[in-house]
């Protein structure tokens, strides 16, 4: 049986790795013996990560390239990937090499098996500072808490998915993107293949705090409505014990001669419940925002030059 296999690789100033990646991916890619198209998506790299990629293309038919016209996010990188992609099995994948190559042979035996969504799932990081460790790890089991959707904990987005599972993907239209999400709820038959997360093998970091906040809102607000839910409970749960308060005050004043020396208390109640109300204003603002980005429709992303494909149009995200 031949079939194909797409790889996708979002970068995004990967210069001192990509080198490194594109012989590991082709060492591994050919012992399948099987046609395969790997897909750089470059998201708007300021160093010479597209230069590099286009050498690969001059001496190699199997690479491709979506060039993006500015840093649009991995998440959407990974789309655009997604969009081009022709194989009949499709690998998400790092360039930095903490996802390694070698794996995909593994997942590919999994799908070879049936399955339709092979993930990756990482039972060690190494070399990664103490506290992304305990932060990823509290906040996959936060997520599964919050949704309704099964996101499989410790999994990052490397993982193998069928072309049925990538149909479907494709549907799922939504801006604020949190991949891993929209593949989980695709559904089909998934299962795991476990590997330790290496080192990125040089160059630092993409993901710095900020995109990371805002990585994880996305994905608990992409897939879970509980945090409006708990303004509702808090607000219930305060304002019952509020009016218990309230009687209190009412005996107090009626029943006793204590006189009222109430100015910290007051200070302190008021502060609480704005803070409170200012939080949940802030998450009601977040799903409103998210609900605006959905409605100004502005495509995904967009295409400065799609090289190696055999339909160059640039098409822009279709989303
Ligand atoms: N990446 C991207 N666009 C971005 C940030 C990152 O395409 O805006 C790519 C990056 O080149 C890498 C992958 O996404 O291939 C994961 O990024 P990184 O390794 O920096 O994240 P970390 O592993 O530190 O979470
Ligand atoms: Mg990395």
């Amino acid at each position: 049986m031949s079939v194909k296999y797409s790889i996708i690789i979002p970068v995004y100033n990967e210069s001192e790795v990509i080198r490194e990646t594109y012989n590991r991916l082709l060492t591994v890619m050919n012992q399948t013996k099987q046609s395969y198209e790997l897909i750089f998506v470059n998201d708007g790299s300021t160093d010479t990560t597209a230069a590099i990629i286009r050498e690969f293309i001059a001496k190699d038919k199997n690479v491709k390239l979506i060039d993006l016209s500015r840093n649009f996010g991995h998440q959407i990188a990974i789309s655009a990937g997604m969009d081009s992609a022709s194989g009949d099995a499709i690998v998400i994948i790092d360039a930095d090499l903490q996802d390694p190559p070698e794996v995909i042979l593994q997942m590919i035996e999994k799908w070879k098996e049936g399955y339709e969504v092979v993930y990756g799932k990482r039972i060690k990081r190494k070399g990664e500072s103490f506290f992304k460790n305990i932060t990823a790890k509290l906040y996959y089991r936060l997520l599964k808490q919050m949704t309704s959707v099964d996101i499989p904990v410790d999994t990052g987005d490397f993982r193998l998915i069928d072309k049925k599972v990538r149909e479907v993907f494709l549907t799922l239209t939504e801006k604020n993107r949190y991949v891993r999400g929209l593949i989980s709820w695709a559904g089909f038959k998934q299962t795991a293949v476990e590997y330790v997360r290496d080192e990125r093998f040089a160059g630092t970091t993409k993901y710095p705090l900020k995109k990371m906040i805002k990585f994880a809102l996305d994905g608990i607000t992409s897939f879970s409505n509980k945090p409006l839910k708990l303004a509702i409970y808090t607000g219930m749960a305060l304002s019952a014990l509020s009016f218990i308060y309230l009687l209190v005050v009412v005996i107090q004043k009626l029943f006793t001669y204590t006189t009222i020396i109430g100015w910290a208390s007051i200070i302190a109640v008021n502060l609480f419940f704005n803070g409170i109300i200012l939080m949940f204003l802030g998450i009601i603002g977040e799903y409103i925002g998210r609900i605006y980005e959905e409605a100004k429709n502005r495509p995904l992303y967009v295409i400065r030059e799609k090289i190696g494909f055999d339909n160059e149009g640039d098409e822009n995200g279709k989303y």
